[in-house]
């Protein structure tokens, strides 16, 4: 399924989402290390890389959950750097987070209620919910603990859509899912679309971002490795940028203010706040799937 085919959404003009040259540390790590990405109304776009490489610490910044070090999140342009992130929520900019995160004791209908605590305006109600997730309604009585996993990611898909986001951040949709499960939450990204939003996404599975994204933007630990639609990246190009084999093949726009080349990977734990270098290059390829992990099939 392409929800956007490749670059299809990309539309010139203003950004919605414009981060730029962001730096965050957790402690003495540099979690991200100069990152910059632009995020167009109406597009997927999408954040992969390995264990490690950043992507939440990425979503979470946008999200208003970590504050950078340096660098600016600008959004439908007005700067929000350092909104807190029920502000930014009340703004457009809602988080489905990794791990779905909702309250177990709680019902379904109870969660998606929190969701719209800080809602906009906008199409989306649980009612609305309830259509996308046919399911729901009947089971909206019983505790999301109760609920199958994939149960679970679309109650907080839900929990998101009813705050009516502008951006919606998708941290790793598929983790613990089966694929089939995966293939059923994904189709639902065109409807979530329908409605107006664009959505900035984390994924892990790489040919799942490929199929769903207009452009995708490749971390290794902190930095930009990769940055292009789809349609202009090959399969060599986003291994290599993915697990850090040296310069990947030519083509594609490294987002790094290169002029369009890949980006070399940095060394590992780069350089903290003070300055000061607090680890080397890594001794092996970052963890995460193998190459037939990127390219299933
Ligand atoms: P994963 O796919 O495993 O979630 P990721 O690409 O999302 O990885 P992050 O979770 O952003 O990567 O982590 C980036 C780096 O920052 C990792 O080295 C991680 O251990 C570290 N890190 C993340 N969150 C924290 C935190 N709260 N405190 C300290 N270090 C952290």
């Amino acid at each position: 399924m392409t929800v956007a085919a490749n670059g299809q959404r990309r539309s010139g003009g203003t950004p919605l989402l414009d981060v730029a040259d962001l730096v965050v540390h957790h402690g003495q790590l540099r979690a991200l290390d100069g990152i910059s990405l632009r995020v167009f109304p109406g597009e997927v776009y999408a954040i992969i890389g390995a264990n490690g490489a950043g992507k939440s610490t990425l979503l979470r910044t946008i999200a208003g959950l970590h504050r950078p070090t340096t660098g600016t999140v600008t959004f439908d342009g007005a700067n929000v750097t350092t909104l807190r992130p029920e502000r930014r929520a009340t703004r457009g900019i809602v988080m489905v987070p990794e791990g779905r995160r909702l309250f177990g004791s709680l019902s379904v209908e109870e969660n998606l209620k929190v969701g719209a605590t800080y809602a906009r305006p906008g199409p989306w109600t649980i009612d609305r919910v309830y259509e996308m997730f046919t399911w729901m309604r009947e089971r909206r009585h019983q505790r999301t603990a109760q609920l199958s996993g994939g149960e679970q990611q679309s109650v907080a898909i839900g929990r998101a859509l009813v705050a009516n986001p502008r951006v919606l951040l998708l941290d790793e949709l598929s983790l613990g899912l089966a694929p089939v499960v995966v293939q059923r939450i994904y189709g639902m990204l065109p409807q979530i679309l329908a409605t107006g939003l664009t959505v900035l996404l984390v994924e892990q599975d790489v040919s799942q971002a490929l199929r769903v994204a207009s452009r995708v933007h490749c971390l290794l630990e902190g930095r930009t490795t990769l940055e292009g639609p789809p349609g202009d990246l090959t399969p060599d190009r986003v291994e290599a940028a993915y697990f850090g084999l040296g310069d990947t093949p030519g083509g594609g726009d490294a987002g790094g203010g290169n002029g369009g080349q890949p980006v070399p990977p940095a060394g590992h734990g780069s350089a903290g706040p003070d300055g000061a270098d607090h680890g080397g290059p890594p001794s092996g390829p970052p963890s995460g799937p193998g190459s037939e992990g990127l390219w299933p099939g």
